[in-house]
């Protein structure tokens, strides 16, 4: 299991410890989840583990119960955002997926049809 601390200069760390706004959504002993600050959908809401973890690529099999936490938040903004009509989960990793800030988070996309394959 990975047991990086926070990062002071991670602005996902940040968010999390409340140092920088954000507009919350749902919480959990493990996840935050808030909106994000350039939304792709009608409803867009980034779930972070409060831990420092860089993104997918770096998950051991000893996170399976933090990830088990992101998806239990997901399931929960699904439903207080009323995304009954289906909603995309993703995880961007690396540059080629676009992959901006260096803190494991889970988009949470819907309120409108999707395209696939993504762009
Ligand atoms: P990614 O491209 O997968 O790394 O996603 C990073 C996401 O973080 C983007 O969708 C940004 O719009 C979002 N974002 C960046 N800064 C903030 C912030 N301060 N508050 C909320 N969302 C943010
Ligand atoms: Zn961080």
């Amino acid at each position: 299991m990975t047991t990086s601390q926070p990062l002071a200069d991670c602005l996902f760390c940040r968010i999390v410890a409340g140092e920088l706004p954000s507009e919350e959504v749902a919480s959990s002993d493990e996840a935050y989840a808030f909106r994000d600050i350039n939304p792709a959908a009608p409803s867009h809401v980034l779930i972070v583990p409060r831990r420092h973890l860089t993104d997918a690529a770096a998950l051991e099999p000893g996170d399976s119960e933090l990830l088990s936490a992101l998806f239990s938040l997901a399931q929960a903004v699904a439903t207080s955002e009323g995304l009954s009509g289906g909603y995309r989960l993703v995880f961007n990793v690396g540059e080629d997926a676009g992959n901006t800030v260096p803190h494991l988070h889970l988009h949470v996309l819907g309120g409108r049809p999707m395209a696939w394959p993504p762009g």
